[in-house]
């Protein structure tokens, strides 16, 4: 399903990995744990580490252009889980596996991201030198449209498979699919089909209307928004308003595996 993306069932591909990879997590945990030692499996958004950093570290892949862990393996659409241990483990190094070298002239992600959220050039930032996403373009089209995931959908690297790729451009110079309708297609609902050289237009509003924080944080900022375009008063219906929604926020559950069994959870 990733070629349909952005789509619900590339969604639901996406969401049951978690719940998979989270039973196979759980198993590895209770192996280590029998032989003796502590083992804690975290979920890739309790935000336990810099997980792609760390993945890099151990030679499993390479930031890609796209803002995510590119492999040889599995190309761009892993779903990353870590288990701490006190096991006397060896340590992996780092790989070059020439996927940077690759994503400077590939670009096909940058080019084709609808939110333009990607960058051509690579900069410092904290401490190393990198493709960066512009997170406040990128997340507002995610939101939106079921996760977004062009990046994914756009790599060759993803699509065909790396060594197919690199066997590819060593005997031609060209870089498999790019300039292609078939790699670079992509269709937004409501918008559109967008084939190569084609992109979306947002209006600014777009991207300034994201909500940030967690739904009580939201409902905060949201009421003193609101008490200050009225010039500092508090209306009984601006109380009411962020009484509502701070109770809609308390009552979220705060457990994933829980939330994946709701009716409604894609
Ligand atoms: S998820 Fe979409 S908006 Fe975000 S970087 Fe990828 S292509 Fe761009
Ligand atoms: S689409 Fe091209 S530039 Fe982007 S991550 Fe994949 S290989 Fe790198």
């Amino acid at each position: 399903p990733t070629q349909t993306i952005p789509s619900v069932d590339a969604e639901i591909v996406h969401s049951s990995t978690y719940r998979t990879e989270g039973a196979a997590g759980l198993e590895v945990a209770k192996f280590i744990q029998s032989l003796g030692y502590r083992a804690q499996v975290h979920s890739p958004n309790d935000n336990t580490g810099p997980y792609i950093p760390m993945f890099v570290e151990a030679g499993l892949g390479s930031l890609g252009a796209c803002g995510y862990l590119l492999t040889p393996h599995v190309g761009s659409r892993c779903r990353l889980m870590i288990i701490t241990t006190d096991a006397n483990v060896t340590h992996d190094k780092p790989v070059d596996y020439g996927i940077h070298a690759f994503c400077q002239v590939c670009q096909v992600c940058v080019n084709r991201c609808p939110g333009r959220a990607l960058m051509r050039d690579k900069v410092w930032w904290r401490g190393i030198e990198k493709h960066k996403l512009y997170f406040k373009r990128c997340r507002p089209v995610m939101a939106r449209y079921l996760g977004c995931g062009v990046c994914m959908k756009v790599c060759p690297i993803q699509k065909y498979g790396m060594s197919t790729v690199m066997t590819h451009y060593a005997e031609t110079g060209q870089v498999l699919g790019k300039g292609t309708h078939d790699l670079e297609g992509y269709e937004l609902e409501g918008k559109g089909y967008f084939g190569p050289g084609e992109l979306p237009v947002f209006e600014r509003e777009f991207f300034n209307s994201m909500p940030t924080g967690d739904t009580e944080n939201w409902a905060f900022e949201n009421l003193k928004k609101k008490a200050a375009e009225a010039g500092g008063e508090v209306s009984d219906e601006m109380l009411n308003e962020f009484r509502q929604t701070l109770q809609v926020g308390l009552g979220q559950s705060r457990d994933n595996l829980e939330m994946m069994e709701m009716e409604d959870y894609i």
